[in-house]
C-alpha cells in the first residue's frame, strides 16, 4: 500500500486520542488507535468542562451524548478553608455567563465523556480501535511511519499522532526532554454516592476550599447521583506514579484545623486514589517528519484550571482541520497546528501553576488573595475567564 493510503496512527486511546480519531474520521481520514490497556476506558473520577470544550462537542456532534450525563453547576466558588468566607465565585450557570460564552459549563464523570467519544469512534467505519497494543517506538521511513508494539508486530501508518499522555513514549522519541516535572503536589480523588453526603453539604456548585498548601474540591456528578471529591496537598514524599491508593491518615494530618465542612467531606471516604501531579515547561517543536504530539503528550499541565482534557479536545479539532486544509502537505498542517495551539496551551500550563499558588496561599499571601478578590463582581469574574472560555474559532 502506498504510504498516503495508510491510516493515521494515533498512539493512546484516552480523551485526546479518541477526540483526534473522531475529528480526523469526520474529515474522511482512516485512523488506527493503539491503546496499551486491555480495554478502552477511563478511571472513575469527575472532570470539569469549560464552555470552550462544549463548542468542540458541538462541532464533533457529541453534545447530545455529553448532555445525557453532564451536570451543569450554578457557580464555581472558592471558599477559605480556615475562615469559611467566600473568596470569589464565577456564576457559570447564570444568564450572563451563557450570553457571553454561548456554551455551558459542565462537570461529568470521566467514564462518561470517554464513553461518548468511544461510542462515536465505534460508529465510524474509518476508525479502527486496537487495545493491548503498547507502543515501544516508531520509525519514520519518509513515506510512512512504522510503529513497534510490546506485543510484537509492527503497524504502518501514513502519519503518527502521539496522544499517549504525560509519560508519552512518542514525546520521548520526538522531543527527548526527559521525565515530566514532579510538582510536589499530590491529589487524592474519590467518587461517593450522594446519599453519603449530608443534606447541608449538598449543592449544585463546584466548591473549592482553599487552605494553606491544600485544597478540597467537591461537586455532584451523573445527574447528581454521585459526588466527586478531589483533595490536593503539598508533599515531597512521593516522586512519581499514579493510580495507587492514598493514605487517609496523612490527609487528616494535612487538613487539621480546617473548616468542619472540609473535615466532614474527608471523613466520608475510606479509599482514595492517589496521583502525583506533574507538568512540563511549555515547548515548541511538537512535530518532526510524519509524527506530531497532542494533548498531555504535547503540553501536560497541572489541573488547577481544569482544562487538560478540554485542551486535548481543542488540539484534536485543530489538527484535523489543518490536515484537511493542507491537502496532503502534512508538514504545513503540523506547522499550522502548532502555531495555533502552542501559545494558548502554554498560557494554560503557566496559569495553572499560578492558580495552584493562589489556592494554596498561606499567611500574608492568603490575606492578600482574599483581599484582592473580595468584591469581584459577576461581570468581572466572567471577563477574567474570557481568554479561556471564549474558545477557539472552528
Ligand atoms: C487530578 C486531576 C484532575 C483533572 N481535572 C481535569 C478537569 O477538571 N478538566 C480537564 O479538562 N482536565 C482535567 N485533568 C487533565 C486531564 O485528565 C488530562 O489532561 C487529559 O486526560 C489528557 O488526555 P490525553 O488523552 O492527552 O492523555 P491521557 O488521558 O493520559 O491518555 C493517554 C492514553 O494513552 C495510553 N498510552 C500511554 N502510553 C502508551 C503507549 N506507549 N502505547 C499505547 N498507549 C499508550 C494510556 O493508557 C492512555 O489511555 C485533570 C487531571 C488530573 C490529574
Amino acid at each position: 500500500m502506498a504510504g498516503r493510503d495508510l491510516p493515521i496512527i494515533v498512539v493512546g486511546g484516552g480523551i485526546g486520542g479518541l477526540a483526534a480519531a473522531l475529528a480526523l474520521s469526520k474529515k474522511g481520514r482512516a485512523v488506527h488507535v493503539l491503546e496499551q490497556a486491555a480495554t478502552f476506558g477511563e478511571i472513575g473520577a469527575g472532570i470539569q468542562l469549560g464552555p470552550n470544550v462544549f463548542k468542540m462537542f458541538d462541532y464533533l456532534g457529541l453534545t447530545e451524548a455529553i448532555n445525557q450525563t453532564a451536570v451543569f453547576p450554578g457557580n464555581l466558588m472558592m471558599r477559605d478553608a480556615l475562615s469559611g468566607e467566600e473568596v470569589v465565585r464565577v456564576p457559570v450557570g447564570s444568564a450572563g455567563f451563557k450570553a457571553r460564552f454561548k456554551y455551558p459549563y459542565g462537570v461529568i464523570h470521566r467514564a462518561d465523556i470517554h464513553g461518548a467519544f468511544l461510542a462515536a469512534c465505534r460508529k465510524s467505519p474509518l476508525v479502527t480501535l486496537s487495545a493491548s497494543r503498547k507502543v515501544t517506538g516508531y520509525e519514520d521511513r519518509g513515506d510512512r511511519v512504522v510503529v513497534e508494539t510490546e506485543q510484537g508486530g509492527s503497524v504502518e501508518g501514513s502519519l503518527l499522532v502521539g496522544a499517549d499522555g504525560l509519560w508519552s513514549k512518542v514525546r520521548g522519541q520526538l522531543v527527548g526532554d526527559g521525565k515530566p516535572r514532579v510538582s510536589g503536589h499530590i491529589a487524592y480523588r474519590a467518587v461517593i454516592p450522594t446519599q453519603k453526603v449530608p443534606a447541608h453539604l449538598q449543592q449544585n456548585n463546584v466548591v473549592l476550599w482553599a487552605g494553606p498548601k491544600t485544597h478540597l474540591v467537591h461537586y455532584p456528578l451523573r445527574r447528581g447521583e454521585v459526588y466527586n471529591l478531589v483533595v490536593v496537598f503539598h508533599s515531597s514524599r512521593y516522586e512519581e506514579g499514579w493510580d495507587t491508593y492514598g493514605d487517609p491518615e496523612e490527609l487528616h494530618e494535612r487538613f487539621k484545623g480546617q473548616r468542619p465542612e472540609v473535615l466532614e467531606f474527608l471523613a466520608m471516604v475510606n479509599e482514595w486514589k492517589m496521583w502525583v501531579l506533574c507538568d512540563r515547561e511549555p515547548i515548541k517543536g511538537w512535530s518532526k517528519g510524519r509524527s506530531v504530539l497532542l494533548g498531555d503528550a504535547a503540553h501536560p499541565m497541572l489541573q488547577y484550571l481544569a482544562q487538560g482534557a478540554c485542551m486535548a479536545t481543542e488540539d484534536a479539532v485543530v489538527l484535523a482541520n489543518k490536515l484537511d486544509a493542507a491537502k496532503g502537505d502534512h508538514a504545513a498542517a503540523f506547522e499550522a497546528y502548532e502555531k495555533e495551539r502552542y501559545l494558548r496551551t502554554a498560557r494554560v500550563q503557566l496559569m495553572a501553576r499560578f492558580y495552584g499558588e493562589l489556592y494554596h496561599a498561606a499567611d500574608v499571601r492568603r490575606d492578600l488573595r482574599n483581599s484582592l478578590l473580595a468584591g469581584t463582581t459577576p461581570e468581572a469574574a466572567i471577563n477574567g475567564a474570557a481568554w479561556l472560555y471564549s474558545g477557539i474559532p472552528v
